[in-house]
């Protein structure tokens, strides 16, 4: 007699949100990028690039520049997809107001926040920071030499929050955070928009269509 093994239960489909000023899109972010959606092996991965940033004096790039850039970056690998609605809002862009659209459009379909450590270090200075852990789940990516610092407040939220595993990230819609390593290459923006305005040449650290795009529309000549 043979025996039919029961038919594994389809995982949930969840929603990542990989969020940043891209000023411009390097190979640090794609390559994070694509390994946490292999291991999270999510059909739904965009890059969102902010608005007018909150966090941030300003951005060098206006906010369609920065999403051509991306556009370009990704033309290439569908896996890894844009959303525009930041640079589309007009006014301040807050993390908390793009995840509740998301959440109204999304039902009770998992989503997450991806971020850095450097970046989820300083999240309690982020406009209604508590409400993002209503909102979505966290995914810290780490580096063996970055250092957690998350402190009062946040450090309980997360202590309180933290996940071993992202099987269990499927099972809610939000509220979870768990940290994992992926390969950060050793590349900012910062770095790439000084060198171009002081006439370097940063090839090899972001894709050449996006340094062709930045020569083409004079980007970053006087930071
Ligand atoms: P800037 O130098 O202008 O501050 P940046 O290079 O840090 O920019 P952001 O757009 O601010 O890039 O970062 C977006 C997200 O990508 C953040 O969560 C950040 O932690 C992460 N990130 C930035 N650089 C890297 C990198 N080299 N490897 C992996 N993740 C990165």
């Amino acid at each position: 007699m043979s025996v039919t093994a029961p038919a594994a239960e389809p995982a949930a489909a969840m929603t990542v949100i990989f969020g940043g000023t891209f000023d411009p899109v390097h190979y640090g972010h794609l390559r994070a990028a694509s390994e946490l959606r292999a291991i999270l092996a999510v059909n739904d991965f965009r890059l969102l690039p902010a608005g007018q940033p909150p966090h941030r004096d300003s951005t060098q790039a206006a906010g369609q520049h920065r999403l051509d850039m991306l556009r370009l970056a990704l033309r290439d690998h569908p896996d890894l997809t844009v959303d525009a609605r930041e640079i589309r809002r007009s006014g301040p862009s807050y993390m908390v107001d793009t995840l509740s659209e998301l959440r109204d459009q999304l039902g009770d379909r998992p989503l997450i926040l991806a971020l850095g450590q450097d970046a989820a270090n300083g999240l309690d200075r982020w406009h209604e920071w508590r409400a993002l852990f209503r909102l979505a789940h966290l995914v810290v990516m780490t580096r063996p030499e970055s250092e957690r610092r998350y402190q009062g407040e946040l450090a309980e939220l997360i202590a309180a929050s933290e996940v071993a595993r992202p099987d269990v990230l499927r099972r809610q819609p939000a509220g979870q955070v768990w940290h994992v390593p992926v390969t950060q290459l050793a590349i900012s923006s910062t770095d790439i928009r000084e060198q171009i305005s002081s006439g370097g040449d940063p090839r090899f650290l972001l894709p050449d269509a996006v340094l062709n795009y930045i020569g083409a529309q004079q980007l970053y000549a006087k930071c």
